[in-house]
């Protein structure tokens, strides 16, 4: 067959889609990046805002005009939220839920293990499926309810597969990997993490996000346990930072809860940087709420936020609650993202006189681009090949971009 595969949302449906490509591949099916050609069609979709059902939608209609010949599967997280819909206006397309899938193409279970992330010296692994905790805002526990972890048996052969083939930074992935525990012998994210630091090879580990309120101490002492072979970054979303707003989105912290934990990661990774996901104009913020969150991230020393405009997701008790105007939202929104390009300029800017662990990534003829171990974008004068790491010193910062030499 040919098969074509196209993905929409975060990186969990990118890891998914890679291993299914790589499941049809191994069977000797073609992989098409030209639908119009393909005998099977699979759009892997996201719900997490309303833009990104109407991006499903469009995509579902854009197949089914260019190929209606095609077997087109529809599956993710806005075919789960909205099967019946998708059903009646498309009747010949079928619906697979992800946990369905293995079945439904390969006659088997799927453990979602890759082996290549195309053009990349990051691999993202798939550790953790799944959440329960239900805040407010938020569709994915309808749309991912099962929570699920990969067996560290499964997980250790393939990190190790991925080191092999040359990627020098590995990506723990999931919907909350912080809840991370192995099927088989019971281990948190912490237990597993020095069998992890233990593969050999050159690489380094990073979090995608994790949640606040998993950062256990043990989990801390174990990435300090890693010592360069962990990435000193966290993305830890938070969302508001006012108590009123957090308790309604049903957050399982208080501000002040979490900028303590904040704290104690500073103390175990003193050189970390720290960026978090808020969301801009949820249900019932009012004026005074945001001007307190603007406090709060005043007060928390983030390197960045990841800013998100509030969208109502229908089914979730917030959906139900009195919306704050789209013009307002726009307007906290507006705010927010200059305050992101602030701190990010004055996190690269206080990097400058430092020594930094680098991977390059991309090469010029007279430069190499790529990050440091903190996520940091840099660009290191000369020419030096890729996919490896380099000692840098870095000189000067600009756009939020810094700038170094071979240290
Ligand atoms: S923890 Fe994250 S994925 Fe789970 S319900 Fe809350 S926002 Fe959604």
């Amino acid at each position: 067959m040919k098969v074509f595969i196209k993905t929409l949302g975060c990186r969990v449906n990118q890891v998914e889609s890679q291993a299914v490509l790589e499941r049809f591949s191994a069977q000797g099916h073609a992989i098409t990046q030209d639908l119009r050609e393909a005998d099977l069609c699979l759009l892997n979709t996201c719900s997490v805002t309303h833009n990104a059902d109407r991006d499903a939608e469009r995509e579902i209609r854009k197949i089914s005009r260019e190929n209606p010949q095609a077997h087109l599967i529809i599956t993710g997280c806005y075919a789960m939220a909205k099967k019946n819909e998708i059903l009646a206006a498309h009747p010949t397309a079928q619906v697979v839920l992800k946990t369905d899938l293995g079945p439904a193409l390969f006659g088997g279970h799927m453990d979602w293990t890759v082996k290549s992330h195309a053009g990349r010296t990051r691999a993202f692994v798939k550790i953790q499926d799944g959440c329960d905790c239900f805040c407010s805002y938020c569709i994915v526990p309808y749309a991912r309810p099962q929570k699920t972890s990969k067996p560290k048996e499964i997980l250790l052969a393939e990190i190790k597969d991925l080191i092999a083939r040359g990627y020098r930074e590995i990506v723990l992935t999931g919907i909350n990997i912080g809840n991370y525990q192995c099927p088989q012998t019971g281990q948190d994210l912490a237990a597993v993490m020095p069998d992890i630091f233990a593969l050999g090879g050159g690489f380094r580990l990073r979090f995608s996000s994790i949640e606040i309120n998993t950062i256990t101490d043990g989990l801390l002492a174990a990435c300090r346990a890693g010592g360069q072979k962990f990435c000193n970054y966290f993305h830890i979303p938070l969302q508001n930072g006012s108590d009123a707003v957090l308790q309604n989105m049903r957050r399982r912290y208080t501000a002040g809860r979490y900028l303590a934990r904040l704290a104690d990661i500073r103390a175990q990774i003193p050189r970390a940087a720290i960026f978090c996901d808020i969301i801009a104009g949820y249900p019932s913020e009012t004026k005074e709420n945001f001007e307190e969150s603007l406090r709060f991230l005043d007060a928390a020393g983030f390197a960045g936020m990841h800013v998100f405009s509030y969208s109502r997701r229908a089914g979730t008790p917030a959906a139900a609650m009195e919306q704050v105007p789209d013009k307002e939202i726009r307007r906290r929104a507006d705010i927010l993202h200059a305050k992101d390009k602030a701190l990010r300029a004055a996190f690269a800017q206080s990097l400058v006189g430092t020594e930094q662990q680098f991977l390059a990534e991309e090469a010029t003829a007279s430069a190499v681009s790529g990050v440091l171990s903190n996520f940091q974008r840099a660009v290191v004068k000369g020419a030096h090949p890729t996919g490896n790491f380099m000692r840098v010193k870095i000189t000067s910062a600009q756009s939020g971009v810094c700038h170094g030499v071979l240290f």
